[in-house]
């Protein structure tokens, strides 16, 4: 009896899911419209009312829809911030989750980084050219920097102008920050990467200025490689000389 109710329950709740869902795809409702009262959308579906209720709340949580107070409940865009509550639950439980984001950062960037070089506009150089300017001015300072070093690769992808690279992007923010902290604490290990982190951003940027969607590729990755490359000479305990801040091994 109980697993019945359950089972009905469950299904009730797929049926209003599905039904948003559909809705939302096929364009015939959109952020900003008004769902069609509880009652009506119990009876249109077959399922009860407290049902429908459930279910709108839980869809409050995702952010997809608003229950406002005598108006009923309106279809909302959801905010990212609950995709990347998913991620980060998701994904940092995993030992080797730093390189692994780094292989989706490689694979979102280096396709973004193309689109940027052909679609960025004059703002979104005068962007990119200020948060090249934050990571000068940060340089000495990891958490500032790394979080200098994020806001560079996010304004980057987001003058590729892909809604959904932008979104996978945006959605995954805090492993992203994580990744770029990691890297910026082997700055203690390694003083001669701060001229590489400039310098590298610096070529980066003249890339999409110039607009060479095939080198911005090219320097992006080697980018990345240079960073692992720092990550695994830290990792077999190599460090520059300290104090002078020139490099043991050129
Ligand atoms: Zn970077």
């Amino acid at each position: 009896m109980e697993i019945t109710r359950l089972n009905d329950g469950s299904k009730g709740f797929e049926k209003v899911f599905a039904f948003l869902r559909d809705r939302l795809l096929a364009g015939s409702l959109r952020p900003g419209d008004r769902l069609i009262p509880e009652r009506e959308l119990a009876a249109q579906l077959g399922v009860s009312r407290p049902i429908v209720r459930e279910a709108l709340r839980a869809l409050t949580v995702l952010g997809v829809v608003e229950i406002r107070d005598r108006v009923g409940t309106i279809v909302r865009r959801p905010d990212v911030s609950v995709l990347d509550d998913f991620f980060t639950f998701a994904l940092s439980q995993q030992a080797d989750f730093l390189d692994d984001i780094m292989e989706a950062r490689i694979a979102i960037e280096c396709q973004a980084i193309r689109l940027a070089a052909e679609r960025a506009t004059v703002l979104d150089f005068e962007k990119l050219s200020r948060a090249l300017a934050r990571i000068v001015e940060t340089i000495d300072d990891p958490e500032a920097g790394g979080i200098a070093d994020f806001e560079f690769h996010r304004t980057m992808v987001a003058a590729g102008k892909s809604e959904t690279l932008i979104i996978l992007y945006e959605s995954t923010t805090t492993i992203l920050r994580r990744s770029h902290r990691s890297r910026r604490e082997l700055l203690q290990v390694f003083s001669s990467m701060k001229t590489y982190l400039i310098d590298d951003h610096r070529r980066i940027f003249d890339a999409i200025v110039t607009r060479e969607p095939e080198r911005a590729d090219q320097v992006l990755r080697e980018h990345f490689r240079i960073g692992d490359d720092f990550r695994r000479r830290a990792a077999i305990g190599e460090h520059d000389l300290r104090n002078d801040g020139v490099a043991t091994d050129q």
